[in-house]
């Protein structure tokens, strides 16, 4: 039997293994703001290296960053019905300037000073971004309008779950305005098509990208399409969303252009963002009984050397060794760049040191003691080959040499393999299904299988869809998404009513 670093194992409590790997491997905390979370450093590395790979590919895709203000007017809401109606249950407002003494020693808002117009703190930042885009914008030469901002938001959410669904969220947003409904269409898949690679190539999250039914769209959008993951539980986590909003931010913004014929155009726009909820997603997904397995892409420290000293003469010979070992695999490059090396010579034991990297998901964990710097070796643990057959401790002795020389491939394979791990366990888990009654078996409170139902549907509007939803209500599913590049050559009966299907969509539980 193997001695898990964790003392919950994902098989006895899926929720509080969750927990335990965010405060194992120093991720997050509680901030005492219910649904706010302090980000460690190790989690906030991974948010990083998050932002450096996504804003790169957002970039390379013609959009350019920008920043807008936390604070929105309330009146920039009421403009758009559908979306206010959407965020209003989970707005944070401030309607004062400054506080007063309250005679007991505590401080109150000044009545004197309460705010003309209530600020809205940005739950999403449409209202005002369209705002400037209708100043940006009066000629069809001012097309298209690509941009990107990088900031938090706050939604005021009942049931939080860090990283998951927090109060206070980092992500990025992008909004683009087009001459075009086609253009802004192709927009808003070409960037869902960015979050697809992105999370596949750097996070090794598996997903399927397509669209949102009716009901799942964002507040104000005509179509809104989403890459959902399955973790390691078999619930869906919406990874990423792309919205296409026709032109109803337009005529509620007033973003209008003269087009090429002279008349005036109302723009149609898009938005899409990814969170902090994508780390969420790595832990649920990659996480063992052990800690995290960070993917190597997104690792901030890819390497972590740990050097085994004694409080002896030998100690500064190890050092040494590490030092050079450290600058030599800053020298290889893996997956596209340098490797990333980190020394650590925090004054703790080796083995608490070891296990808090594995705990914390490091990919390689090179350890170094006096026998190894004799011998020109180093102790090489995979945090994915982290024990043997026998359940020991997985480390391998390696020429010095020889590992600098392969340490790419390992990280490329670490990569690679934990792709592989969560790509089949997804397609395993994803089952055709034809039947109601098939439904309800596999998702029984017991004897069911975790997963998700793939089934054709009749793509239902209105109230019809609104039965559909509650049939599934009562078992505690969604519909996550009907998945892109359907031909419409598969046929057969709608699942829910009976009538020829359309298309096929996914179901499942989910965060
Ligand atoms: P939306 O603007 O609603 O389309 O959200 C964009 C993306 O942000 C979603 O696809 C989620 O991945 C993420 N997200 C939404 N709400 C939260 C939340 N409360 N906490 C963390 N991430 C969130």
């Amino acid at each position: 039997m193997i001695k898990h670093a964790l003392s919950v194992t994902r098989e006895a409590d899926f929720a509080a293994w969750y927990q335990s790997v965010i405060s194992e491997a120093d991720l997050a905390e509680e901030s005492g703001v219910r649904g706010c979370m302090v980000i460690r450093p190790w989690g906030y590395g991974i948010w990083e290296r998050i932002q450096r790979l996504l804003d790169d590919r957002i970039k390379a895709t013609g959009h350019e960053n920008c920043y807008f203000p936390l604070f929105i007017p309330l009146s920039y809401f009421e403009k758009e019905a559908e979306h206010v109606d959407g965020f209003a249950k989970e707005m944070a407002v401030v309607t004062h300037h400054r506080l007063i003494a309250d005679g007991n020693g505590g401080l109150t808002p000044d009545p004197s000073a309460k705010l003309e117009e209530p600020l809205v703190v940005r739950p999403t930042s449409e209202t005002v971004i369209g705002t400037a885009f209708a100043r940006w914008v009066q000629s069809w030469r001012d097309l298209p309008v690509l941009i990107n901002q990088w900031a938090n938001v706050v939604r005021w959410e009942m049931r939080t779950r860090m990283f998951l669904r927090t109060a206070e969220f980092l992500w990025q947003e992008g909004h683009t305005a087009h001459a075009t409904a086609d253009e802004a269409r192709e927009e808003t898949l070409k960037m869902l098509e960015v979050y697809r690679e992105f999370a596949q190539g750097c996070l090794a999250l598996p997903v399927v990208a397509g669209e949102k039914p009716e009901n799942e769209r964002f507040p104000g959008a005509v179509a809104t399409y989403s890459i959902e993951a399955m973790m390691q539980d078999g619930k869906a986590l919406q990874a990423g969303t792309s919205h296409f909003l026709g032109t109803n931010f337009a005529h509620a913004q007033n973003i209008r252009f003269q087009n090429a014929e002279g008349e005036l155009d109302y723009a149609n726009t898009t938005s899409w963002g990814v969170s902090t909820r994508m780390i969420g997603g790595v832990i649920m997904t990659h996480g063992d009984d052990d800690g995290l397995r960070v993917p190597p892409r997104i690792a901030p420290w890819q390497v972590v050397i740990v050097p085994m000293l004694r409080d002896n003469d030998e100690d500064a010979a190890i050092v040494d060794y590490c030092k050079a070992l450290q600058a030599d695999l800053a020298k290889q490059m893996a997956l596209g760049e340098p490797i990333r090396a980190l020394l650590d010579l925090k004054p703790a034991k080796a083995a608490t040191k070891r296990w808090g990297w594995v705990k914390k998901g490091a990919p390689i964990v090179i350890e170094v003691g006096g026998r190894d710097v004799a011998g020109g070796n180093v102790s090489v643990i995979r945090r994915t080959a982290l024990y043997r057959e026998d359940g020991k401790l997985n480390s391998a002795i390696l020429p010095r040499d020889a590992f600098v020389g392969e340490a790419a491939a390992m990280l490329e394979a670490i990569q690679g393999d934990l792709f592989e791990q969560a790509e089949t366990r997804m397609k395993a888990a994803i089952a055709p299904i034809d039947d109601w009654a098939d439904i309800e078996r596999m998702f029984a409170e017991t004897g069911g299988r975790p997963g998700w139902a793939d089934v054709r549907w009749s793509k239902p509007t209105g109230e019809a869809l609104e039965k559909v939803v509650e049939r599934l209500k009562a078992l505690k599913l969604t519909i996550r998404n009907a998945p892109l590049g359907q031909t419409g050559t598969d046929t057969g009966a709608c699942i829910f009513t009976g009538e020829p299907a359309v298309e096929r969509v996914l179901i499942g539980r989910s965060y």
